[in-house]
């Protein structure tokens, strides 16, 4: 189904998109619903995104990037999270979460040594913030970093990291001094001893990536694998979840695309009282409120996607697009089922699983109230 809004992309950005769309339907969908039901990690799929340079669109090549801007990045993750809305979060993990703090905070050393490998996808990256005692209020972070000659020693847990089962490089949050935000950045590599890899959970959806507790026990870290500023990690984290949330905003749109899209397909497909039910105003009238959800969705995430290239200030317009389009999957996803009636609630069609995977994009990267927060804060100030 054609966007009405192609016509703002350039040529290249389409060109980026159909291809992304012709893979994503030929790779990615005949096997989504059985590595869902599989809580199955798609390690061949992201091994063929990384040959297609998908692991790092929005890379300068110099560094094994693809050399495109982010809107192509953005639309690419709603193309793939359009068929597997678990590989969109896979890449948009990876990509925004690992690869831009290293490319955007990284001395040349570190962009020289990490990224060729990351964003050629040869290794996969993972972000870890979260823990028991630190969810949206990320500053009470437990974990702590000590300096022990030309090392950092990291003691402490975390949680909930995405791709954290698979990844080999991780961006690691801890505490370096006694007041609330002295958070630091660190480049963890799987290998280096102490470092293990916890309880995977068990999800309601995005099954087929993998959600890690990581456990740090006297992790010796080399002192050139601190990321940016000492004492600077809160800062660090809260500039690479601006990008990360436009990820989650994209998942979204795919999500709510998919469900418009096979809605459209059921409703002209299934007759009831001798007529397709797409016949009945009922039916029209939810496929078009879907549709302005995920057309309004969009826009903002586009907008915030043009603000991130040109290298303005986009919190709100991240948060706002995260937080328009997590609320447009959501609705679009339940409207799906509606729509397909008893049998959209059997694993015979594909939306309980848009349903099921519409939730995460509500709670991650910051909850709604969290978006909610940040765009009032903008708006309102310091009081
Ligand atoms: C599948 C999955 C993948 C994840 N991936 C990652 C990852 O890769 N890396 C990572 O670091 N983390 C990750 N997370 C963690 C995620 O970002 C957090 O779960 C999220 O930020 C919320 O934190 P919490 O779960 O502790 O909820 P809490 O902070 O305990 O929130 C509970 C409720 O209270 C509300 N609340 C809290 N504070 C306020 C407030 N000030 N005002 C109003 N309401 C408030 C929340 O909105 C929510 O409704 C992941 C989580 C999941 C489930």
């Amino acid at each position: 189904m054609g966007v009405d809004m192609d016509f703002l992309l350039t040529e290249e950005q389409k060109m980026l998109k159909d291809m992304v769309s012709k893979f994503a339907q030929e790779k990615i969908a005949p096997v989504a619903s059985e590595n869902e039901r599989n809580h199955r990690f798609p390690k061949e799929i992201i091994e063929e995104a990384g040959e297609l340079g998908l692991m790092g669109i929005a890379y300068p090549v110099k560094y094994g990037g693809a050399g495109m801007d982010y809107v192509s990045y953005f639309l690419a993750v709603e193309e793939i999270s359009r068929w597997c809305a678990s590989t969109g979060v896979i890449i948009s993990a990876h990509s925004s979460l690992a690869c831009d703090p290293i490319y955007r905070f990284g001395t040349e050393e570190q962009k020289q040594k990490y990224l060729p490998d990351l964003l050629s996808g040869k290794k996969i990256g993972s972000f870890s913030l979260t823990e028991s005692s630190a969810g949206s209020d990320s500053s009470n972070t437990r974990t702590v970093a000590r300096k022990d000659g030309k090392n950092w020693i990291i003691n402490g847990s975390k949680l909930f990291a995405t791709n954290g089962n698979e990844a080999d490089v991780f961006i690691l949050i801890a505490r370096t001094g006694e007041d609330k935000h002295n958070l630091s950045a660190f480049i963890v590599e799987k290998d280096m001893p102490g470092y293990k890899i916890g309880k995977l959970e068990k999800k309601l959806g995005i099954r087929s990536s993998s959600t890690a507790e990581i456990i740090l026990e006297d992790v010796v870290v080399p002192e050139e694998n601190l990321l940016g500023e000492i004492g600077k990690g809160f800062k660090l984290s809260m500039i690479t979840l601006d990008g990360g949330r436009l990820g989650i905003a994209s998942q979204a749109l795919g999500i709510a695309r998919a469900s418009i899209e096979d809605s459209i397909k059921y409703s002209r497909e299934r007759i009831q009282f001798e007529q397709p039910i797409a016949n009945f105003q009922a039916i029209q009238w939810m496929i078009a409120d879907m549709w302005v959800e995920y057309e309004s969705a969009l826009l903002l995430t586009w907008r915030a996607s043009v603000m991130k290239d040109k290298g303005m200030n986009y919190s709100r317009e991240a948060a706002m697009a995260k937080l328009k389009a997590s609320e447009a999957a959501m609705f679009c996803a339940n409207k799906a089922i509606q729509i397909h009636g008893g049998y959209g609630f059997t694993e015979d069609f594909n939306v309980e699983r848009y349903y099921r995977d519409a939730k995460i994009t509500e709670l991650y990267e910051g909850t709604s109230e969290i978006q909610r927060l940040v765009i009032a804060r903008s708006l309102i100030g310091k009081i």
